[in-house]
C-alpha cells in the first residue's frame, strides 16, 4: 500500500519499540531489568475500578457528547480550580483518548505546511513527529543541562519567527523531570506577551508527580493575559495509574477546543463512556493513592539518584517531578568495552548496557538530547537496586578512552 508522506516523516515512538524489543528478549525467557516504562508500576485504584463497573451497569455504554461528559468537565474544572485557582468554563474544556491524543488534535486543529512549533529538548519523543505529521516544522532548542534543561527566556525569543505558532511546555518534564518555577514561567510570559501570534502548549501529564516545593505553578495561572492563547494539557494516566484506560484532557480558549471537538467529532466520536465514569472518581475520590504512590516514587527517586551518582562515569540531577532520572553518560564515550568495542554514542552504550547486564533504558538520542539516557523509576524497588548495581559494574568494566 502506498502511504501517505506524512507517514514517511514520522518514526514509530522510540519508547514504544524500546518496550516492543523488552517484551521480545523476555519472550525469549531472557531476565531483563527493565527501565523503560513510562507508565506506574501500582494498579489502577479499586475505587475507580468499581466506578467503571458501575457505570457498566447503569448502562453507560453508549456515546457521550464529543468533548466528554459534563460530570467529567467538571470535575476537571474542579481539579483546575482547587489546585490553581482557574475558573475554566465547561465549554472550554475537552476530553480526549489519552492526553496524547487532545495534543495530537490540537496540533492537528492549528499547524499547516511551514507552521513552526518550538519544541525544548530535552522533548518528549511524541512532540516532533507529531508536528511533522501534521506538516508542521518542529523548532528544537535544546537546553543545556547547566540551566537546569530549561528553556531560558533568551533562548525562546531568538527561536521565534513569524511562522511561530506554538511552544510546547513540558512541566514537570519527561525525560528530564525538570519543572519551571513561577518566577521562570513569569520571564517566559513576558516575552510571549511580546509576541501575540505564539500559542502555548503546556503539558502538564506530571503535574502531581511532583516533589516540591508545593504548589506546581501553572502558566495560565502566572500571567492571565495569555489565556486565550495557553492550552493546559492533562489526564489521569500517570497520576492514577490509569495508562490503558485513555483518559486526558485540555483546558485552553473555546474557539481552539472546538476546533480540536470537530476533529475528534470526525475521528474518534468521544472518548470511552466507561474509562470517562472511572475518570470521575479518580478526580473526585479519596486521593490517598496518589499521596501514597508519589511518597513511593520520591524514595526510589532519592536511591537512583544517589546510586547514579555513586557510579563511576555517570551523574544526574534529581527530578522535581515525574518518574524518571535523566544521566549524563559523556564521560564514558569514547571507552572500550571487555569485549573491546569502542562506545562512540549514548546508543552504543545502551545496547552494552543491554547486551550485558540484560538493563533495559532509553538513549537521550532518542530525546534530542545524546549523551544521555533516561531511567524509570516506575518499576520496584528490587528491580532498580539491581539494575543500578548492574550498571555500575558495566562501567566499572570499561577501559576509559579519550575523555571528552
Ligand atoms: N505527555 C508526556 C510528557 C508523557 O510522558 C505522556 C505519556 N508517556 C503523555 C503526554 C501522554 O499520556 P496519555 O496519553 O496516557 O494521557
Amino acid at each position: 500500500m502506498q502511504t501517505a508522506q506524512r507517514v514517511s516523516r514520522i518514526k514509530p515512538s522510540p519508547s514504544t519499540a524500546a518496550a516492543q524489543r523488552v517484551r521480545e528478549l523476555k519472550a525469549t525467557g531472557a531476565r531483563i531489568l527493565d527501565l523503560t516504562v513510562g507508565e506506574p508500576d501500582f494498579d489502577t485504584p479499586d475505587h475507580v475500578k468499581l466506578a467503571a463497573i458501575d457505570a457498566i451497569v447503569r448502562g453507560e455504554t453508549k456515546y457521550t457528547p464529543v468533548n466528554g461528559t459534563p460530570q467529567l468537565r467538571e470535575a476537571i474544572a474542579a481539579k483546575l480550580r482547587q489546585r490553581h485557582g482557574l475558573e475554566i468554563p465547561l465549554e472550554s474544556i475537552t476530553v480526549g483518548g489519552g492526553a496524547k491524543q487532545v495534543i495530537y488534535l490540537a496540533l492537528a486543529a492549528t499547524v499547516d505546511t511551514g507552521t513552526e512549533v518550538i519544541v525544548p529538548a530535552p522533548y518528549w519523543v511524541s512532540y516532533p513527529d507529531m508536528v511533522l505529521a501534521n506538516d508542521g516544522t518542529p523548532v528544537v532548542v535544546e537546553c543545556a543541562a547547566e540551566n537546569g534543561f530549561k528553556l531560558t527566556p533568551g533562548q525562546l525569543r531568538s527561536a521565534i519567527t513569524p511562522a511561530t505558532r506554538w511552544l510546547i511546555l513540558n512541566t514537570p518534564s519527561n525525560p528530564a523531570g525538570v519543572a519551571y518555577t513561577a518566577a521562570e514561567l513569569r520571564a517566559l510570559a513576558d516575552v510571549l506577551l511580546d509576541h501575540p501570534q505564539v500559542a502555548v502548549l503546556t503539558d502538564e501529564i506530571y503535574d502531581e508527580i511532583f516533589y516540591g516545593p508545593e504548589p506546581m505553578p501553572t502558566l495560565l495561572a502566572v500571567e492571565p493575559r495569555l489565556a486565550d492563547r495557553v492550552l493546559l494539557t492533562n489526564g489521569v494516566s500517570k497520576t492514577y495509574a490509569m495508562t490503558g484506560w485513555r483518559i486526558g484532557y485540555g483546558a485552553g480558549p473555546a474557539d481552539l477546543v472546538a476546533a480540536i471537538d470537530k476533529l475528534q467529532s470526525q475521528s474518534s466520536s468521544c472518548p470511552s463512556s466507561v474509562s470517562q465514569a472511572a475518570a470521575v472518581a479518580a478526580l473526585t475520590g479519596d486521593q490517598t493513592f496518589v499521596r501514597e504512590s508519589v511518597a513511593a516514587y520520591r524514595g526510589r527517586r532519592d536511591r537512583v539518584v544517589k546510586l547514579v551518582n555513586d557510579t563511576p562515569g555517570l551523574r544526574c540531577q534529581a527530578p522535581h517531578g515525574g518518574f524518571y532520572v535523566f544521566v549524563d553518560c559523556r564521560d564514558l564515550l569514547g571507552a572500550t568495552t571487555p569485549a573491546g568495542a569502542v562506545l562512540a554514542t549514548d546508543e552504543d552504550f545502551l545496547a552494552y548496557l543491554l547486551e550485558t547486564q540484560q538493563v533495559a533504558a532509553i538513549h537521550g538520542t532518542a530525546y534530542g538530547t545524546p549523551g544521555y539516557f533516561r531511567i524509570s523509576f516506575a518499576t520496584s524497588a528490587d528491580v532498580l537496586e539491581e539494575a543500578c548495581d548492574r550498571i555500575r559494574r558495566a562501567c566499572e568494566a570499561l577501559a576509559p578512552g579519550e575523555r571528552r
